[in-house]
């Protein structure tokens, strides 16, 4: 892991007064479920997923990443505090940037506004600081099944994700943390062994967690999204409905959780 996160080669931004990310939107509906919310995008990630349409951001892409002052992105949450239910942090992966995410999640909690967090819950450690720095009210996450199929790294690094982001819902549930679990559906998988392993494992940890809601989602590909690998995402992006039906009575049968087919998923 910490070889991957390296390898980003992220800019040395020694002073914290900086994140590096691709921008805010202050008002939004769309980015976590029922709830108002000041988005902010953040860059970086050591997944390599191959729908990600969020890849640009991912990779750094210098086109659309640049360090943002955090003082001017407190000033526009202040202006809006009141009407948000949650400062939702997102990208890339946002806790990839762990210390001066830190630094500015302090600042944010100063002000009185609710923080949600959207991870790939990997990065379990630097997670497990934040939570006990009382930095996070709310995680966003996705359950990414077959993992040696959607983590886009080869199957050993794949697998030692995976176990990272078991141990990560296991410190949700632990925590009491509300979580929104979104399952992205790939296309002709639903009914493999590797799928329906991946998917069990994950909800028998998390089965008994009444903060947590499901939300099942298409995994979208061209060119209602840009993906990162459009000819891998031609095979497997775009399931049919009865493959989102399937996913959800599974996850109803397995658990007492809400469960929400999402079948327009707004970007
Ligand atoms: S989908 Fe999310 S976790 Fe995967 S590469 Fe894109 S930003 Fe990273």
């Amino acid at each position: 892991m910490e070889t991957i996160t390296k390898s980003l080669r992220l800019p040395n931004t020694h002073n914290m007064g900086y994140l590096y990310g691709s921008g805010w939107k202050s008002i939004s509906m769309v980015d976590v479920y029922k709830s108002v919310t000041f988005t902010l995008w953040l860059c970086g990630c050591n997944l390599r997923c191959p729908f990600c349409h969020n890849w640009h951001l991912a990779i750094n892409d210098q086109l659309f990443c640049r360090p943002l002052d955090v003082k001017e992105i407190i000033e526009h949450v202040k202006t809006t505090k009141n009407l948000i239910d949650y400062l939702h942090v997102t990208g890339g992966e946002p806790i990839i940037q762990f210390i001066p995410l830190m630094y500015f999640l302090r600042e944010i909690r100063e002000i009185g506004v609710k923080i949600s967090i959207n991870t790939n819950l990997t990065l379990v450690n630097p997670l497990k600081k934040l939570i006990e720095e009382n930095l996070v009210d709310h995680i966003a996450t996705d359950l990414k099944s077959p993992h040696r199929m959607l983590y886009g790294h080869d199957a050993r690094t794949s697998d030692k994700l995976w176990e990272m982001f078991l141990r990560g819902l296991e410190l949700v549930k632990d925590n009491d943390i509300p979580l929104e679990l979104r399952i992205p559906v790939p296309r002709k998988l639903v009914n493999t062994k590797d799928y329906i392993e991946d998917l069990s494992k994950a909800l028998s940890i998390i089965k008994d967690h009444r903060k947590t809601y499901v939300i099942v989602q298409p995994l979208l590909g061209y060119p209602v999204t840009d993906p990162r690998n459009k000819e891998w995402c031609s095979e497997y992006c775009d399931p049919e409905p009865d493959e989102l039906e399937y996913v959800a009575s599974y996850v109803r049968d397995q658990t007492s959780l809400q469960v929400i087919i999402k079948r327009h998923v707004t970007l």
